[in-house]
Parts: structure tokens; sequence; C-alpha cells
């Protein structure tokens, strides 16, 4: 009889996935982001302590890296990557208060690049919804998630205004005020850290519902 002791000849230190997601080399790519029905989506993740540990400032930095190879033709080519605009710490499996958000700005109607590249681009910890509008908002077009393999239609009901405070990567308290879509998109990854996903927004009954004073985003 042949014994199987490969489990005993394996290296003991038990890798945890924030360890193996701030190596140096690795790069996050889909197979590091959980999809929905796991449960960690459904939690409300713990604030990051501060100040900030190193691992968390590099957690930080990975998830904004990979947000920008996701929307790198080549890059996302190469690692297989969906576009994404923003990612949340709970998508990796890693029930924590960090989200990164990468919104670029579209080219002028001649195809040239903008004079900025991003209207937002931020980490952020413990972020905070510390006011928000009466009025609403959803996008026209609904709201994706990488987390999420199947499409979902309807109007994602959120404030179509939002004043936010969180830690940046420095450890500086921020305070900002979002409206129009990089509101819609920090909301959607404010949520993520509240165990929210992004349909559980959208009316039941009626998806394509329009409130009075909801402002449809194009
Ligand atoms: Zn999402």
């Amino acid at each position: 009889m042949r014994i199987h002791s490969y489990s005993l000849q394996r290296n003991g230190d038990i890798m945890t996935v924030i360890e193996k997601l701030t190596r140096a080399s690795h790069l996050i790519d889909m197979n590091d982001i959980i999809r929905e029905g796991n449960p960690t989506l459904r939690q409300v993740a713990d604030e990051v302590a501060l100040p900030l540990s190193d691992q968390d400032i590099i957690l930080g930095e990975k998830m904004m890296q990979f947000l920008k190879n996701s929307q790198d033709p080549v890059m996302a080519e190469k690692l297989g990557l969906r576009g994404g605009v923003g990612l949340a710490a709970p998508q990796l499996d890693i029930s924590k208060r960090i989200i990164a958000c990468l919104i670029p700005n579209p080219e002028d109607e001649e195809g040239n690049p903008p004079k900025e590249a991003y209207s937002l681009e931020v980490i952020m910890y413990n972020p905070k919804i510390v006011a928000h509008s009466v009025q609403e908002a959803a996008l026209a077009d609904g709201e994706g998630c990488l987390s999420v393999d199947r499409p979902v239609e309807g109007y994602v009901i959120r404030n179509s205004r939002v004043t936010v405070e969180y830690v940046d990567k420095n450890g500086d308290k921020q305070r900002v005020k979002l409206k129009g879509y990089n509101a819609i998109v920090v909301q959607h990854e404010i949520d993520h850290i509240n165990g929210i996903m992004f349909y559980d927004r959208i009316n039941e009954d009626n998806p394509f519902a329009i409130k009075e004073g909801l402002l449809i985003i194009e």
C-alpha cells in the first residue's frame, strides 16, 4: 500500500490570503476574486487598525494596480482581467474595510486623451458616508461587479451625492464630496465592506421603476 505523505512534506507554514496577495511578485488577477455565494461577500468587514500596517498599505496598492492592469488592454489580455473601476478587500476574501477606485476620464470628441487621466484615483481605508443627498440616482446602464459573473439588469438606486470620510494611504484623514458616476462607484464599493451586493438595491418587482426625482446618469 502506498502511503500518501505529501501533506506532511508540505511547508508547514499556512500562508494567509493577505500574505499571498501582498507578496512583491504577486499580481492580483481574477483567480483572487471571490464570486457571489461566498459568505465573505455578505459579512460586515472589520475596521482597519490605525496606524496602517505595511501589509494593509501594500494590499491597497495591489488593489489599485489590479484596477490599472484591468484597464490596460495589453495587461488585461495577458492576465485575463475583466475591466473594473473599483475593488473592495472582501472581494479578495479579506474582510477588511479597504476599497480602491480608479475612474478614467473619457477621451474628447476627437479621441484625444483627457488632460487628467482619472476623475477619481483613490485607496480608502475605513471609508464612511457621513452625509448624502436626499436625491437618488442610478446608472442608465445598471451596474456590474467583478464578483458577479452574470448580467443583472435594473436601476441600482443610490444617493446622487455623498460625502465620504476615510483614511488615505499616508494615514491622513480625508473628506471628499462626490457626485455623478464617482459617487455611484464609491457607494458600490462601500456596500461591499458592509456585505451588500448591487442587486440588493434593484426594485425586485419593477427593476426599471423611476421614482419621482430619480436622477438617471447616462
Ligand atoms: Zn462589486
